[in-house]
């Protein structure tokens, strides 16, 4: 949660520091959960991509809450490829969810058992090209399936953030093959002027004899004709808007009326930080043109 001066006025960004989130992307899935009802009855999850931690932080919540008395405590997996600050309750693992040993990481952590509800938050770093950043997107995506096929238990549910971009159908092509109820939707503390949304994936049924692997890629996103899916073929999947919609609104800026708060969980290690070294070493201005 950086302090760019966007994020200061933001009043997402500001009422998560005021409530203790990690990041402002908790009131997402807040916000999904307030449409979708979807820590009913969960005690195993997996958060996926899930540094800074604020969705661990909900998980965290929601599972203890809705726990039934006397009920073992939930288990709480959250893997990341950055170091997260640790949560009490969650097991962090940090590696990358495109691999098959951070899958089997996970298993092993639920002692056989598989997960009820696995969220993927995940973002590559955005490179401000469009296409770029979808298909980027769209492959961690597929990724985070993946690996959701070899962990997810019958009937369980996967939501995933997703860019609304132009080959988004073969995404929503995917899922079906693997989720009955596919449906996009939009929490308000989503940018409207992002094409970020997120998919939520109730009732995984995967298809019969399907065997999970960790080794085919489940799309070939070629731009040709054979991957066009249009007229009959063309999927429409549900789109919700969530959370309160006459509550804030995350494009708009509020007053300040409290003073400026510091960040909860400042990053472990910044990305940007061997850049500023290397930069006071004036080690760019050394690199021939
Ligand atoms: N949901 C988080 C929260 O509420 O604090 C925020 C997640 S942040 C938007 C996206 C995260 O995706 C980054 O921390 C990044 O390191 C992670 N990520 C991107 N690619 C990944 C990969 N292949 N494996 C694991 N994590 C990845």
């Amino acid at each position: 949660m950086g302090k760019s001066s966007k994020d200061k006025r933001d009043i997402y960004y500001r009422l998560a520091k005021e409530q203790g989130w990690r990041a402002r992307s908790a009131f997402k899935l807040l916000q999904i959960d307030e449409e979708f009802n979807i820590f009913k009855g969960i005690q195993r999850a997996v958060d996926l991509c899930a540094a800074p931690g604020s969705w661990s932080q909900v998980l965290t919540k929601k599972l203890n809450e809705n726990r039934p008395k006397d009920a073992p405590p939930p288990k709480i997996v959250a893997v990341d490829l950055q170091a997260m600050a640790p949560l009490e309750g969650v097991i962090q693992i940090q590696g990358d969810i495109t691999k098959l040993s951070t899958a089997e990481q996970i298993i092993s952590y639920f002692e056989g058992e598989l997960a009820d509800l696995i969220v993927c938050d995940g973002a590559p770093d955005v490179t401000g090209l469009h296409d770029m950043d979808e298909y980027i997107q769209a492959q961690l995506l597929l990724s985070a399936l993946n690996i959701t096929t070899n962990i997810l238990h019958p009937g369980g549910t996967f939501i995933a953030k997703i860019f609304r971009g132009k080959d988004i159908t073969l995404l929503y092509s995917q899922l079906k093959i693997f989720f009955p109820i596919v449906t996009c939707s939009k929490p308000r503390s989503s940018r409207n002027s992002s094409i970020e949304a997120f998919v939520v994936c109730q009732n995984y049924t995967p298809p019969k004899d399907y065997v999970p692997t960790m080794i085919n890629p489940l799309l070939d996103l070629s731009y040709g004709k054979q991957n066009e899916l249009l007229g009959p073929n063309r999927v429409i999947v549900p789109f919700i808007a969530c959370g309160d919609l006459s509550g804030f609104d995350s494009d708009m800026t509020y007053p300040l009326e409290k003073k400026s708060l510091d960040p909860l969980q400042p990053p472990i290690s910044a990305p940007y930080l061997t850049a500023i070294t290397l930069k006071q070493q004036n080690f760019y201005n050394k690199v021939p043109q």
